[in-house]
């Protein structure tokens, strides 16, 4: 777990002298390539990119990308005019963020990356909490008995970056996000240097020392925070959007506040009126909290990639590098706000130009580089405003869907105790049955659960444990998935809930707003599923795609640019050909 020095670093370079056949610039024609079975993986005459950013915009959905697409001017222009796939699916039913990016780099689905959800129950675990969170070491106490160790420990597979640093041991695999999930999903375990936002500053993996750059970011960010900044202007063409939603978190009630995506705060707290949709993110000294839902968040987490591009020279060095980058202000700004605000719209704004800024530092450094930009998840907007704008049929999650309410009405109806009888995340998703039941009393309760939920008017489906497993693994186009294909991808025998509930279309899974969290993903619909993708680089024709790809397709096309040798079966995704012209970029793994 300990950083590897530069040193040890350039002296792996200078050793291991980088050549396959696929970086040959021009091979001599008197000497036949070594492996002739295989055809070229770029266009004839280019090397291949000697770094790859893959930058993941979390809650970025394929309709903010739609909606925004043509007030874009700097980096996403950028990428809207590369190689552009509108129709990215995440295709699995669990559209959270640590499933999402847990896909990216992989090209594996949640079902082999074995993260199922941000949060599982895990009812052998050795401590009382039993909730574990994707990416902590539940084996282990921090510090402070309120934080986690944070690891990488339950990602199954490696990512792109990892399978770059066994084929040439040159490789740099470095990640930076605003969350620790985003950074840790992307980058994998054999990661050169790691670091997500916590709290008022970049951390990284326990046992590191964070990195004089990091340091460096830091206190910059220390300086902004303790004097606070004011908000941005509200472009012209976000006007309509700035109208004002009034919420009312209402009375605080016993069975506690039903959230998704392990967002659940403690206690409830008393009724409070608040509104959300003309807000500008005006940072008041000291408020760390607004720092991390706002722009401001993204800008950081891009200062911070470029400088460890220049201290560790990225690009540079004797083997291709992969950078990750997740960028969370979008999500944080979702949840707080929803989607369709005047909050979104500067969000769009400032992330098209912290884009454009840092494509421009990339281009500076004289840099080939290839860019894959996608996101974790989509999203919807807050019911509030849905009605307002002609989707009457949305609505908040019932609170008989809360694990307690369900327990309490399994138990009744059997006659058991009900204490943590059914254990949950949520109002919707996996739930478990207590462990310590007889295998008998197990299967009367998840029927009677299935029962008692499909007859509630927001459920459209409960799958059981045993149903998932013996449904086969979908293919085919991710638009034509049944709801049983979506969830089966998101399934993993050893973590998955006894069953799992599917809300219908239009249900929030947020019982009642609050500051903070109004609107959220998660659902196997469509709006939580599909992303833009968007490949880029320098001096490649530029294409549009409009029909579905995945993104399990990211990694094995990345893959076939670089020339990593990937046999097949590597990936549940498939190469796309990023030449528009009749060569083809996936010649390797394909
Ligand atoms: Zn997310």
């Amino acid at each position: 777990m300990m950083v590897r020095s530069k040193a040890l670093l350039l002296l792996a370079a200078a050793l291991l002298p980088f050549q396959p056949q696929a970086f040959a610039r021009a091979p001599k024609a008197t000497k036949p390539a070594p492996v002739a079975a295989a055809a070229p993986a770029i266009p004839a005459g280019r090397p291949a990119p000697r770094l790859l950013v893959a930058i993941a915009v979390d809650q970025f959905s394929a309709d903010l990308f739609a909606q925004y697409r043509s007030h874009f001017v700097a980096g996403l222009a950028r990428l809207s005019g590369g190689m552009a796939f509108p129709a990215g699916y995440q295709s699995h039913a669990a559209t959270e963020t640590c499933p999402g990016h847990s896909t990216i780099l992989t090209g594996m689905r949640p079902a082999h990356t074995g993260i199922i959800a941000n949060t599982w129950i895990d009812q052998s675990v050795g401590r009382d909490k039993k909730a574990v969170y994707c990416a902590e070491d539940e084996t282990r106490q921090a510090a402070d008995p309120k934080d986690y160790v944070a690891s990488v420990d339950h990602l199954l597979v490696p990512t792109l970056g990892e399978r770059m640093k066994a084929q040439w041991s040159a490789s740099r695999n470095v990640a930076v996000s605003g969350k620790d999930r985003g950074a840790l999903m992307m980058g994998g375990h054999k990661i050169d240097q790691v670091y997500w936002w916590k709290g008022k500053g970049f951390a990284t993996l326990e046992g590191r020392t964070l990195s004089p750059e990091a340091v460096a970011e830091n206190s910059s960010l220390a300086e902004v925070l303790g004097a606070g900044a004011p908000g941005f202007t509200l472009p012209a063409w976000c006007g309509a959007q700035d109208r004002a939603i009034a919420l009312n978190t209402g009375a605080a009630a016993a069975g506690g506040i039903g959230i998704a995506n392990s967002m659940a705060g403690g206690a409830a707290p008393a009724p409070t009126a608040f509104s959300v949709g003309t807000g500008r993110f005006v940072l008041a000294a000291g408020d760390a909290n607004a720092f991390r839902t706002s722009p401001r968040l993204d800008r950081a987490t891009l200062d911070l990639a470029t400088e460890l591009v220049d201290s560790m020279k990225l690009g540079k060095g004797a083997a291709p590098d992969m950078l990750s980058v997740s960028l969370s202000a979008t999500d944080y700004i979702g949840h707080a706000t929803g989607t369709e605000g005047a909050e979104m719209c500067i969000q769009m704004q400032q992330l098209d130009l912290a884009l454009g800024d840092f494509f421009k530092a990339l281009d500076d450094r004289g840099l080939d580089y290839a860019v894959v930009l996608t996101a974790d998840h989509g999203g919807f907007d807050l019911p509030e405003r849905l009605h307002e704008q002609a989707l009457p049929s949305a609505e908040r999650a019932a609170p008989a869907l809360l694990p307690e309410q369900i327990s309490a009405a399994v138990a009744a109806k059997l006659n058991l105790d009900p204490k943590g009888l059914v254990l949950g995340d949520g109002a919707f998703g996996d739930f478990w049955v207590k462990r310590d039941l007889s295998a008998e009393d197990k299967a009367r309760v998840v029927a009677e659960a299935k029962a008692l939920l499909m007859a509630q008017p927001q459920v459209q489906a409960v799958f059981t444990a045993a149903e998932l497993a013996a449904a086969p693994m979908p293919s085919g186009s991710p638009e034509t998935w049944s709801l049983l294909d979506r969830a089966r991808a998101s399934f993993y025998a050893p973590r998955s809930g006894d069953f799992v509930v599917i809300l219908k279309r239009g249900v929030v899974p947020i019982v009642r707003p609050m500051p903070g969290i109004v609107a959220t993903h998660g659902s196997a619909w469509d709006y939580d599923r599909r992303v833009p993708i968007l490949f880029w680089r320098a001096g490649m024709t530029p294409f549009e795609q409009p029909s579905a790809v995945e993104t399990v397709d990211i990694a094995p096309s990345l893959a076939a640019l670089i020339g990593l040798k990937a046999p097949a079966g590597t990936f549940d995704g498939k190469c796309l050909d990023l030449d528009a012209g009749p060569g083809t970029t996936c010649g390797v793994t394909n």
